[in-house]
Parts: C-alpha cells; structure tokens; sequence
C-alpha cells in the first residue's frame, strides 16, 4: 500500500478496489459516474442520546491518535428487516444500499495513514474552518474538530453512511454546539458543562453529489470557505476527477491547503495519487507537493 499527500494551495477565491485482494467495500457501481444525487443537510438531532441507541462504540487502537469512539456496529434491523447485526466491515452489505454506494460504511486504510501524519506533521487546526470530503466514518473531521477546529462539515455521498455512521461518531466524540447546557444539572456538573461549551465546535453533516453539495452550500448567503478539506481515499476513480476539482476550486479559500490521502493506484477502477496529480497539474491552478509515501 503507498499513500500520498498532496497539499494544493488554490490560487482561486472563490472508490476501485485498493486491490484485487481488498476490493471489498468500494461499489462496482463506482465504475459509473454517479448520478447527480441531490445534496441535503442532515440536521443534528437536539437529543443526541438518541442517535447513539442500538450503536456499539469501541475505543481506536493507537496511543499516536487522539482517543476516538468509532461506531462498531449498527443495527440495520429496522432498515432492512431480515438483516442481523452488521458489523464495521460493511463490504459485504453494500447490497443494502439503495442506488450508488461510493464505501463510505467502511474505515479505509489512508484514513489511518493521514491521522499518523496529522500528528507526526503537527497539523493545526485551531481555530480553521474545515471539510471533511468524502468523509464516511469522519475520523479525520473529528479529529480535526479535537485540534480546536472552529467548524466542521462533514460530506458523503451516501446519507445512511451520515445517519448510522458519521454522525454517531460526530455525537460520540465532539462536544457540539446546542448540546443541553445543563440547566436541570447540579451546579458542578453545570460548570463543568460550560468549560466544555468554550470547546465546542459548529459541525454540519451534509450527505450529496460533489456538484450538488458545491451548489447547496454556495447557495447560502453567508456561507465562508474553507480553510482546509480533508480527503481520504476519494480518487480512485477518473471519471469523478473534473467534479472533484471544481468542488475543491469552488469550496477552498485563498490561502486554503487541501491534504488527500490515497493509493497509488485502484486496480480495477484505474484511478490513483499519480493520475490526480496529473490531472490536477494540468489544470494548473493547484500547487501540489507529495507530503509523504507510506
Ligand atoms: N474517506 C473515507 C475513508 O477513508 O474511510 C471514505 C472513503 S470511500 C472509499 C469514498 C468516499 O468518497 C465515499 O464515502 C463517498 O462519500 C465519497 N465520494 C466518492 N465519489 C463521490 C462523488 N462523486 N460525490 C460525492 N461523494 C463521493
């Protein structure tokens, strides 16, 4: 497995199977351009105890990352009756996913990588406003969120990977904004409560097409760029590389940094770090630089 890191600095304001042997997860379909899947919000539940009922939370291995709740399974049982317990390698369950499903149920490997580089780099994210493109999981949102990010949006092409996925772990991990402030609680715990507030972070989860979520955020009048996407296993496949690249283009800010991590090349699918770093160089708008090759 080879990752690579590009970091673009935008001039602008304005899946494939990893390998023959580990094709599980990324969709056949993926070899298709996806539909123009409408881009919604998926508003954060007031009551977030909620969202983490029927989910089995487990500790991430690793002393190198900040402590994370990933969320080991999920009941597909009221979704999909018939179904049992589904266990965090989805792959085989893509089936249950109506339409196009681009992997998102699944923790691909460079999320890891790119984590590892997170702090071998000391990456900051105080105060940045931050994407999490293609999220799935949204490890490295949450850890971004956990570096002091002032806001992070969260982004899959798949909405039940944001409902059953992302957001338990967004609830498991991040104190959000609007979490009760305790008003019912013991004075303690309330104080205890309001030194947290001053940690909180705006995350927004938004589920879509890449073209649809530029044109559903974009639309909103006081809507502020990013200062840095982060990306995980996204390039594997050409046919999505324009959109892709306009999306970046049109959500970075001036001085913005995107840090995408990948495989050198998805078999199958034809996608890699050397083909979208090429596309990427002749459209020249994009500076990029290989950060490190694990
Ligand atoms: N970043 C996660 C990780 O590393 O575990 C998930 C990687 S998964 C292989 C690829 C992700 O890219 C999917 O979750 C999907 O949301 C997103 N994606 C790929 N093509 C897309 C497209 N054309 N529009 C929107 N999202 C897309």
């Amino acid at each position: 497995k080879c990752s690579s890191l590009g970091s673009a600095a935008s001039s602008e304001d304005t899946d494939s199977p990893p390998s023959t042997a580990d094709r599980s997860g990324v969709p056949e379909a993926c070899e298709k351009q996806p539909s123009l899947k409408p881009a919604k919000e998926h508003v954060i539940p007031k009551d977030c105890d909620q969202v983490l009922e029927n989910k089995v939370l487990e500790m991430l291995p690793g002393s190198q990352h900040v402590s994370t709740a990933v969320v080991k399974t999920i009941s597909l049982k009221e979704k999909f009756p018939g179904e049992n317990i589904v266990s965090q390698s989805f792959s085989s369950h893509s089936d249950l996913i109506p339409g196009v499903y681009e992997g998102g149920l699944k923790i691909w490997e460079c999320t890891f990588d790119l984590m590892t580089y997170f702090t071998k780099a000391k990456v900051k994210f105080a105060g940045q406003k931050v994407l999490d493109l293609g999220c799935g999981s949204g490890l490295l949102g949450i850890t971004a969120s956990k570096g002091g990010a002032r806001e992070v949006h969260f982004q899959d092409y798949n909405g039940l990977v944001i409902d059953e996925v992302t957001l338990p772990n967004v609830v498991a991990n991040v104190p959000l904004q609007g979490d009760s402030n305790g008003i019912n609680e013991p004075a303690g715990k309330r104080q205890r409560k309001s030194e947290v507030a001053q940690e909180t972070c705006k995350c927004r989860l938004f589920s879509g097409e890449w073209a649809e979520f530029c044109k559903l955020v974009l639309s909103e009048k006081l809507f502020v760029k990013y200062d840095l996407i982060l990306t995980s296993e996204t390039i594997y496949n050409p046919d999505y590389y324009s959109t892709l690249h306009e999306t970046l283009l049109r959500l970075l800010s001036r001085n913005g940094r995107v840090l995408l991590a990948s495989k050198a090349h998805y078999f199958g699918v034809g996608g890699g770090v050397h083909l979208f770093q090429k596309f990427v160089e002749e459209k020249g708008v994009f500076e990029t630089r290989t950060l490190e090759v694990c």
